[in-house]
């Protein structure tokens, strides 16, 4: 794509995820069938499709039969069927297997795999059948005309810190599309802007996230067999904490290992990446581990709201999928399928839009109504109040749990309302418990064998920012900024922060001020959900940076 032009297509998807693939391979598909001619272009920003993917994954396969049904199934990169599939209760020092499978936690009939690797043949099947893929290239802006959206733009580069130009100025290039999808995953940052401009949330719960640390493992034959899983709950984790670990067997003696953490705790030290290496210290995780080497870091959030949190997924000319859309079924910890179901879902929409030549919010409503109909809804409905119910700590959300599981997931009290993550955390004067540096003490000296400080993960994840460009960590008012969240909460981005972007320094008059290392940045979005007084933005930084994932 040559940044100076001005482009038209038929459909524009932004986001090369699962999502996104899907809509463009059934949207190819769906052309051919009734011989409907139509251009598919899809931008990503990670420099290859997979690049910027991370997931668990243990995936649900029916769906992918359904997207394509031409192909063999067995030659999708799946890893594994499910072979052993448990839920242990971690303590301290012991751990207990439970004898049964937690609602909804069952794994029976899935698969292993990294997504990465998954999204990579999904762009393969793509190509083959016609979309136009441009990977390297970031979309930072929605282009509107009488309020509403024609397309969107990638982002201008070649410039300066400050914003001024560059002699390798280039000015992005201006995609003008009859119907534009959103399939930016997780807190997609141009979907936030149109959910703020047409209120798209309006009268629903607010989304909240989780953040997952993970690591990718080589180890010794016979530690884990692929297909192998397991879920944790417990240490490290309290009362307080919504969370748990996840360990998956794949092919070649390698092995998934993750914590993945609720965003709306209270302690503003807590840290996800070095309590997931407190994690790894049990013997029930490091028995696993023994003798193995890490492989790949990486770190992303997931929208954890549920049904009652999905904003309204259609305006004219636009639909959104997939993470952008909140569609992730708690508590199976499981998104991949519903993005491919949602992504084909918007196809069929699109399709039929533009064949009626009506691309209009009433002709795109279809999406919502097929979304009603089919098993995203089936799925999300029966627990819906589930996140909400864990709101006020692990005992009074199991209880609300089974009482969902009684009166199909209604629970005793209806609708359960949320509140955005950072509103949760607590200030330095208010958090009264053991904070977290305290209740792990002696715990978060790494090894570098078992664990690891934050730096060296983040080498492990291949990131890489051109040095060149406005800052893409954003914070909205700086004066506030020092007042409110360095004052008051102690700048818990220096904790929460996946990937040690956020640093805070004391200079010279002895005043805290923040460093911003924008190049570790590892696009998990956490800084953008769980900053008080939401007081950082994240864009989208230049095309082809970031991390650069190979098997997450
Ligand atoms: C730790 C963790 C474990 C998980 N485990 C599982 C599991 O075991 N099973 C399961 O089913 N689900 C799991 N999930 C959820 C699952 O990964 C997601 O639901 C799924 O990846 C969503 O797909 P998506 O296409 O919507 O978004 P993504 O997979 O996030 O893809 C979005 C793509 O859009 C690109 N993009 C974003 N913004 C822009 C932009 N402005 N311009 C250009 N490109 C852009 C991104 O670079 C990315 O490649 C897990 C998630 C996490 C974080």
């Amino acid at each position: 794509m040559n940044n100076m032009d001005t482009v038209s297509t038929d459909v524009l998807i932004i986001g090369g995820g699962p999502s996104g693939l899907a809509t463009s391979i059934h949207l190819a598909d769906i052309f051919k069938n009734r011989g409907q001619s139509g251009r598919i272009l899809l931008i990503e920003k990670g420099s290859f499709i997979g690049s910027h993917i991370l997931s668990g994954a243990v995936i649900k396969p029916a769906v992918f039969k359904e997207l394509l049904p031409e192909v063999d199934f067995y030659e999708i990169p799946f890893n594994a069927k499910v072979t052993k599939d448990k839920t242990v209760l971690l303590g301290k020092k012991n751990s207990i297997t439970l004898p049964f499978h937690i609602p909804y936690m069952s794994n029976k009939g899935n698969y292993t795999a990294s997504l990465g690797q998954i999204c990579k043949y999904l762009a393969t099947k793509a190509e083959e059948k016609g979309v136009e893929i441009y990977t390297g290239f970031s979309v930072d802006e929605v282009l509107y005309k009488d309020g509403k959206v024609i397309g969107a733009k990638t982002k201008d580069t070649g410039l300066d810190h400050h914003g001024k130009q560059l002699e390798n100025f280039q000015a992005g290039t201006r995609i003008e599309a009859k119907i534009t999808i959103f399939a930016e995953g997780t807190r997609g940052s141009l979907t936030k802007m149109l959910i703020e401009k047409f209120e798209l949330n309006k009268g629903k719960n607010e989304q909240v996230y989780s953040l997952g640390c993970k690591e990718l493992w080589s180890v010794p034959q016979g530690n884990i067999e692929a297909g192998e899983i397991y879920h944790t709950m417990g240490y490290p984790l309290n009362n307080d904490e919504f969370g748990g670990g996840f360990i998956y067997g794949l092919n070649d003696n390698k092995v998934a290992v993750g914590l993945v953490v609720g965003l709306d705790y209270k302690d503003l030290s807590f840290d996800v990446h070095d309590a997931m290496q407190v994690w790894k210290t049990t013997s029930f995780v490091s028995n696993i581990l023994k003798g193995g080497k890490l492989i790949e870091y990486g770190a992303k959030t997931l929208p954890e709201g549920g049904y009652y949190a999905i904003p309204k997924l259609y305006v004219d000319n636009a639909l959104i999928v997939g993470d952008s859309a909140g569609l992730v079924t708690m508590p199976a910890l499981k998104g991949v399928h519903l993005a491919i179901r949602s992504g084909m879902l918007a196809a069929l929409t699109a399709a039929n839009a533009l064949s009626n030549n009506d691309t209009s919010e009433k002709s795109l409503q279809q999406y919502e109504i097929l979304m009603n109909k089919c098993a995203i809804r089936k799925e999300m409905y029966p627990v819906r109040n589930f996140r909400q119910g864990f709101a006020k700590g692990l005992i009074i959300g199991g209880i609300h749990f089974g009482t969902q599981l009684i009166t199909g997931g209604a629970g005793f009290f209806g609708r359960l309302r949320s509140h955005a993550d950072y509103q949760t955390t607590q200030k330095l004067s208010e958090y009264k418990k053991k904070p977290f540096k305290e209740r792990f003490k002696g715990k978060l000296e790494f090894d570098k064998v078992l664990t690891f400080d934050k730096s060296t993960d983040v080498y492990h994840s291949g990131v890489y920012h051109d040095e060149q460009q406005v800052v893409h960590l954003q914070i909205n008012d700086l004066e506030k900024y020092n007042a409110v969240n360095i004052e008051q909460y102690g700048a818990p981005e220096q904790f929460y922060c996946s990937s040690e972007v956020y640093e805070i320094h004391t200079n010279k008059d002895g005043k805290k001020e923040l460093r911003i290392h924008a190049e570790n940045c590892m696009h998990c979005k956490t800084c953008d959900i769980k900053s008080p007084g939401n007081a950082i933005t994240w864009v989208v930084p230049n095309g082809g940076n970031g991390p650069d994932f190979q098997n997450m």
